[in-house]
């Protein structure tokens, strides 16, 4: 999916959530606005009124589509986009909007939310990727925006973007944090994918999977589940470690993330 126009036309959009992976993207600071002036701002409703363009060369998307009118939105987005990222948790893994998926009735929940529920739309929590075909994934939440810029360089340079498949675990260790796992905490981190640079176990605080798991975890993540029990951990508490950012379900491998470019080329 190289991007060789003199100047490719971006768009920035969202769907539901907390709008902090495109907060990151604004940043990126003086990065932003030195790549802001070789491409040409197609729609970024953040920082501009009005969307220019009605078509994209590269669309970034964060957010979830959680209402049938935002299932059709993406479907128009991917018309209207030669390569579509969906960056962050909420738009690759499904985000914290998908533990409603987990939580068994949907309509209970809603109950719980809402004194009257008729109006209100409560399809299942899925990232973008369900929706449409996407050509790369960004995730994290929020996204790493380092990654982000490099990303995007690369793609504008016509070159092939990679995030390597090494687990958290190869970042912490190479901070030469003190193992959380191996003192009885619940760090997902051997099954995640890497590239945030471990921030979290960085602080003492086990790393929930917000970057998604590698691409092949199966064994792993049964092996990790087998630490985790033997650590006192049950089933379903493992459970709501994996849901807290919707990745339950590409955890235990039934979704693949997708993060190189290199088939797209
Ligand atoms: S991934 Fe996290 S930071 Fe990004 S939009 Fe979703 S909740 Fe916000
Ligand atoms: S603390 Fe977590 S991420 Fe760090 S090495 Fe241990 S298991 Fe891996
Ligand atoms: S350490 Fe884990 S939870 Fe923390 S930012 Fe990285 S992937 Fe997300």
């Amino acid at each position: 999916m190289p991007l060789r126009n003199k100047k490719p036309i971006i768009a920035v959009l969202g769907m539901t959530c907390c709008e902090g992976c495109r907060v990151a993207i604004v940043d990126l600071g003086e990065r932003f606005l030195k790549l802001a002036g070789h491409i040409i701002v197609g729609d970024f409703p953040f920082i501009q009124e009005h969307a220019k363009k009605k078509s994209f060369d590269l669309t970034f998307i964060e957010g979830t589509p959680i209402l049938p009118s935002q299932i059709e939105e993406i479907k128009e987005i991917r018309r209207r986009s030669k390569v579509l990222v969906p960056i962050g948790a909420c738009a690759c893994l499904g985000g914290i909007q998908e533990i409603k998926n987990y939580r068994g009735d949907k309509e209970n929940c809603l109950q719980y939310v809402y004194k009257n529920v008729d109006q209100i739309a409560n399809p299942d929590i899925k990232p973008i990727s369900a929706y449409v075909p996407v050509d790369f994934e960004l995730t994290g939440c929020p996204i790493n925006k380092d990654e982000l810029f490099e990303f995007t360089k690369k793609i504008l340079a016509g070159d092939v973007f990679r995030v390597p498949q090494r687990p958290i675990c190869y970042e912490c260790q190479r901070k030469q944090n003190e193992c959380l796992l191996q003192k009885g905490l619940p760090c997902i981190g051997p099954v995640i994918l890497g590239g945030c640079g471990a921030p979290c176990p960085s602080v003492g605080y086990p790393c929930d999977g917000c970057r998604g798991p590698l691409q092949k975890t199966g064994k792993n993540f049964d092996n990790l589940k087998k630490i985790l029990n033997n650590h006192g951990y049950n089933e379903r508490e493992i459970e709501m470690i994996t849901e807290r950012f919707g990745g339950r379900d590409q955890i235990e491998n039934k979704l693949k993330p997708q993060n190189t470019n290199e088939n797209k080329n």
